[in-house]
């Protein structure tokens, strides 16, 4: 029987489950402290809702180890400060913790760490957030593939296994300061309902069974944002309450549908080893030659896209369900990421910052992979001349308008073939479906071809 301590420091593992930081303390070690730092450079920028469902995971995680007989400490602070302190009072020998790849994480981590090791604690990183970790997955080369598909042919043939089940060690019940009250409800998406509703990894088991009940017609309804056709693990993987590899074994790879599912599970994890091998992704175009782009200002096109507001539905509603939900669908991310930075010509950067304050699931890593993406400035991305247009993507994904409908409900008066543009649509109609353009909805904020021509002539002008 052990008889040293060691402390888990939980950040986006909210889990007891295929977490190999819990794992190996627990196994190590005769008692574990479990540790939760509410961090408030990170808190206070945090959306209130995200707060909220931080706060949820956090208390579901405090009661997943009381019936273990243990208690999550909960210190607010800064990290770099609290960690070493409770591990020198707590008088430890490790700190257990599964690793981030921001830059920020990787600053304050590198600084606990040093400061843990003049202490002469062990500092123990796992990589339980992902399901291979950063350096894994290599080319012939022995590099890091700046092309996705390369990249996936390693990572579907490089064996894992879900990680060994916790040890027996006895769990500390100090629980130390309050949890910070969440002023808002746990939020929740379309079709999360009883279990499925409940927060942290007990909730998020359930999410999990739902979205691999649906897997196998992932590959064919994942693009139809009106149904409810993806995943929707997003912010279970964001926030750790599921692990990449349980969601990886649960969904299998028997039918097209679920091989699909899960080979998004490699983007995920190339973005973050993207991010890891090159920092500076998160502020610098990773095609330098796409750094000189002029820009515009424009605050009341981004007003406008922010509020769902430009006169295009098709964006308009995947604006609205963002903010009124706190996620959207991955085929109108695209289309209103490239509304922004192709139709309006906004920097990228803009429209990054705004999804990162607001989506739940916000991840620098992915955040920042996609919207390089579909700025085509990103390794592998959309070619910079590819410019979707909103209105054919919306009749081709959204053939119904049940998706617009919904989130733009001023215009739900429309047929299936004018609520795509309602500026085609003659007066009679217009006023039969009660709209007056310009007053009830706005007519659209720019000219598609012009703006087209636009972002053309820019990047091309960079390119010079
Ligand atoms: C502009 C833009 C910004 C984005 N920002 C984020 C973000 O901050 N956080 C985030 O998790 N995803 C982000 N995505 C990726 C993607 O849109 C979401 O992961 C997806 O919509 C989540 O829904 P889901 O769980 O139902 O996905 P599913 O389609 O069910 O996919 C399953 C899982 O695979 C991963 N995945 C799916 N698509 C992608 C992708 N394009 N890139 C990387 N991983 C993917 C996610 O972890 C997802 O939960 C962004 C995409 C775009 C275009």
């Amino acid at each position: 029987m052990a008889t040293t301590s060691g402390l888990v420091w939980f950040r986006r593992d909210l889990r007891l489950d295929d977490n190999p930081a819990w794992s190996a303390a627990t196994s190590e070690h005769g008692e574990v402290t479990a540790l939760f730092v509410v961090d408030p450079a990170l808190f206070d920028r945090a959306s209130s809702r995200r707060a909220s469902r931080l706060l949820g995971d956090v208390a579901a995680l405090d009661e997943s180890l009381s019936e273990h007989g243990g208690r999550l400490l909960v210190r607010v602070g800064d990290p770099r400060v609290v960690v070493p302190q409770e591990a020198k009072r707590l008088n430890v020998a490790a700190v257990h913790l599964n690793h981030d790849v921001t830059p920020y994480a990787a600053e304050r981590d590198g600084f606990v760490q040093s400061a843990l090791e003049s202490l002469g604690v062990e500092w123990v990183p796992e990589w339980g957030t992902l399901v291979h970790e950063p350096g894994k997955i290599r080319t012939n080369a022995g590099s890091l593939s700046q092309v996705f598909t390369p990249f996936f042919r390693v990572w579907e043939r490089t064996p894992w296994t879900p990680w060994p089940t916790s040890g027996d060690a006895k769990i500390a019940n100090d629980c130390g300061d309050a949890l910070p009250v969440s002023t808002g409800s746990y939020p929740l998406l379309d079709g999360e309902t009883g279990e499925a509703a409940l927060p942290g990894e007990r909730g998020a088991l359930a999410r999990l069974g739902l979205a691999a009940g649906r897997a196998d017609s992932y590959d064919e309804d994942r693009n139809t944002p009106s149904i409810l056709g993806t995943s929707q693990l997003s912010i279970d993987l964001r926030f750790g309450t599921v692990s990449p590899r349980r969601a990886a074994q649960v969904i299998g790879e028997s039918t097209a549908g679920r091989a699909a599912l899960v080979r998004q599970l490699a983007w995920r994890d190339w973005y973050a080893h993207l991010l890891a091998a090159t920092p500076t992704l998160v502020e610098q175009p990773m095609k330098s030659q796409y750094a000189a782009i002029e820009w515009r200002k424009d605050d009341e096109g981004f007003e406008a896209w922010k509020n769902g507001q430009t006169g295009y539905p098709f964006v308009d509603a995947g604006m609205r369900q963002l903010r009124e939900t706190g996620w959207m669908h991955n085929r109108v991310r695209m289309v209103t990421a490239s509304f922004l930075v192709k139709n309006l010509l906004i920097d990228w950067r803009r429209g990054e910052k705004y999804f990162r304050h607001v989506l739940l699931d916000a991840d620098v890593s992915q955040n920042v992979g996609n919207w390089q993406w579909v700025a085509g400035t990103g390794p592998d991305a959309s070619p910079y001349n590819r410019v979707f247009n909103p209105v054919l993507q919306s009749q081709r994904f959204d053939a119904s308008g049940d998706y617009i409908r919904r989130w733009v409900p001023e215009l739900a008066g429309l047929d299936s073939s004018a609520i795509h543009e309602p500026w085609t649509v003659g007066p009679l109609e217009l006023a039969a479906a009660g709209i007056e353009l310009g007053t009830d909805y706005p007519d659209p904020i720019v000219d598609l071809a012009f703006s087209r021509g636009r972002v053309l002539d820019a990047y091309a002008a960079a390119k010079r």
